[in-house]
C-alpha cells in the first residue's frame, strides 16, 4: 500500500513552470486570504468558511461532502489508477483580538463555549493553510493529466481544541471516503523566515494531555491549624514533587513537560480552606511516557495525602480531560524522501531539518487512524517577514509567536511556498504513468 515511494526529481524547467503557474494565481489567492483573514470562525463554528470553499471546490469538479465531522468537507477527485493522498487544511481561528493593524484585520467578536465574549482572530494562520490548499486544488485540476491516482481534499473543523480530526474520522472519513495512503498538511510558523520549510522526522509535536486535580482539605480557623489539614499546604506538596516526574523518573532522552498552570486555594487571609484546585498541562511523544507521566501524577497525588494524614475518604481526584491530543508523528522514510524532492525544488538552504516541538496539533490522529497502511507528514513553512526576522536575529525586535493578537505572517510567501510545495509533492507521490 504505501510502500516507500519512488520520488521522481523534476528538472529544473518543470520547477519553474509550476512556480510561475502559483505566482499567476497569487492575486486571486491573495482576495480570498484576505477574505478569510476578516472572518474567522471559532472551533466547529466554521459554516461560512466551511461553505464558502466546498463551492469553490465544486466549481474546480471535486465530489465534495459538507458536515463531516460536523464542520468538516472532504473533497474528492479520481483521476484513474494509483494511490490515494489526503491534502488537509485546518479551519478555525481563535478567541482573539486582533491587534496587527493590517487592513483587513478581523473585527469579528463572538462567544466561545466559555461563555465570555470576545474577538476572534486567524492567530494561528489557518487562513493561510486554507488559501495554500486552495492553491493547490488550482494546480492539481489543471494538471490532471500530470499525475493518477485519488486526490482527497479535507477541511477539518476545531484544530485549536483538538477535536476536529478524530470528529471526522468518527464520522467516516476513512470509510464513507477513499482511504489515504499518505496524508501530508503543513503549518505555517512563527520562528522562521517566510518561505523557509522545516521538517522533523519521526515525532514532530507532542501528546497534550489537561490533567486536573482536586485536593481535599479540612477547613478552619487559620490561628488553628492543628486542628485542620490545610489543602494549600499538601497541594504545594504535591506541585513540587510532581517536579520529579521529569527530573527524576523521565528518561533524559525522552522529551516531558509538566506545567501546573493553575493553583487555587481559599479566600481569605486567616481561613484554611477545604479545597485546592491545580490544573496542568502535561507534554510527552510516546505512549509509554505519557503513560508513564499521568500514572505518576495520580501516585503522588496519593502519596502526598496520605503522608499529609488525609483521610481514605479525602483522597485527590486526578480527572484526565478526553479527549486528548496525541502526538504528531512523520514516518521518517516518507518524510526524507519529500524533503529530497523539495531540496531539489526549493534549495538546500530553504529546506531544513529542525526540532521537534512540545506543542500540540490535532494531525497526528489521521496517523493513529490508520497506522500500519498510511504514510504522514507534516512540515512548517515560516511566515516571519524576513526584515522582521533579520531584526529579531541582532535583538532589535520581538518575534510574536502562534496565537498572538500581533501575529501577522508574509502571508504571500507562505502561501506561494506551500501551494507549491503540496502540489509538487502530490505529483510525486502519484505519478502519470503509474510510477
Ligand atoms: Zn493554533
Ligand atoms: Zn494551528
Amino acid at each position: 500500500m504505501a510502500a516507500a515511494a519512488a520520488l521522481t526529481l523534476s528538472s529544473p524547467a518543470q520547477a519553474d513552470e509550476l512556480r510561475d503557474a502559483v505566482a499567476a494565481d497569487m492575486p486571486e489567492l491573495m482576495d480570498l486570504y484576505r477574505d478569510l483573514h476578516a472572518n474567522p470562525e471559532l472551533s466547529f463554528e466554521e459554516v461560512e468558511t466551511a461553505k464558502k470553499l466546498a463551492a469553490r471546490m465544486r466549481d474546480l469538479g471535486f465530489e465534495v461532502t459538507e458536515q463531516v465531522g460536523r464542520t468538516g468537507v472532504v473533497a474528492v477527485m479520481e483521476n484513474g489508477d494509483g494511490p490515494t493522498i489526503m491534502l488537509r487544511a485546518d479551519m478555525d481561528g481563535l478567541p482573539v483580538v486582533e491587534q496587527t493593524g493590517l487592513p483587513f484585520a478581523s473585527k469579528v467578536v463572538a462567544t466561545p463555549a466559555s461563555g465570555v465574549e470576545t474577538g476572534v482572530m486567524h492567530a494561528c494562520g489557518h487562513d493561510t493553510h486554507m488559501t495554500a490548499w486552495i492553491g493547490a486544488a488550482q494546480q492539481l485540476v489543471e494538471r490532471k493529466g500530470e499525475w493518477s491516482g485519488t486526490l482527497v481534499m479535507i477541511l477539518q473543523p476545531a484544530e485549536e481544541i483538538g477535536e476536529g480530526a478524530l470528529a471526522m474520522i468518527e464520522d467516516g472519513l476513512y470509510t464513507r471516503f477513499p482511504k489515504p495512503d499518505y496524508v501530508v498538511a503543513f503549518h505555517d510558523a512563527a520562528q522562521f523566515p517566510a518561505g523557509m520549510i522545516g521538517y522533523s522526522p519521526g515525532y514532530a509535536l507532542a501528546n497534550v494531555d489537561s490533567v486536573d486535580i482536586v485536593v481535599p482539605g479540612i477547613g478552619g480557623h487559620g490561628a488553628y491549624p492543628h486542628t485542620t489539614k490545610d489543602p494549600v499546604v499538601l497541594a504545594s506538596a504535591i506541585v513540587m514533587k510532581l517536579q520529579t516526574l521529569v527530573s527524576r523518573e523521565s528518561n533524559p532522552l525522552d522529551p516531558a513537560v509538566v506545567t501546573v498552570g493553575s493553583f487555587r486555594a481559599g479566600a481569605k487571609h486567616n481561613v484554611i480552606s477545604d479545597e485546592a484546585r491545580l490544573q496542568l498541562t502535561v507534554r510527552s511523544y510516546s505512549d509509554e511516557s505519557r503513560k508513564q507521566l499521568l500514572d505518576g501524577i495520580a501516585r503522588i497525588a496519593r502519596g502526598e495525602a496520605i503522608a499529609a494524614g488525609m483521610p481514605d475518604d479525602k483522597m485527590p481526584t486526578v480527572t484526565v480531560i478526553e479527549p486528548y491530543t496525541p502526538s504528531t508523528f512523520n514516518t521518517p522514510e516518507f518524510t526524507e524522501q519529500v524533503m529530497v524532492r523539495f531540496k531539489t525544488r526549493f534549495g538546500e538552504d530553504r529546506v531544513v531539518q529542525v526540532p521537534s516541538v512540545m506543542g500540540g496539533e490535532d494531525f497526528g490522529q489521521f496517523l493513529r487512524a490508520s497506522p500500519d497502511d498510511t504514510e504522514s507528514l507534516i512540515f512548517w513553512v515560516g511566515g516571519v517577514p524576513q526584515e522582521r526576522f533579520d531584526a529579531a536575529q541582532k535583538g532589535e525586535a520581538e518575534l510574536p509567536s502562534l496565537h498572538s493578537p500581533f501575529w501577522a505572517p508574509d502571508a504571500e510567501k507562505v502561501i506561494a511556498t506551500a501551494a507549491e510545495a503540496l502540489t509538487a509533492a502530490t505529483l510525486d507521490l502519484l505519478p502519470a504513468n503509474g510510477g
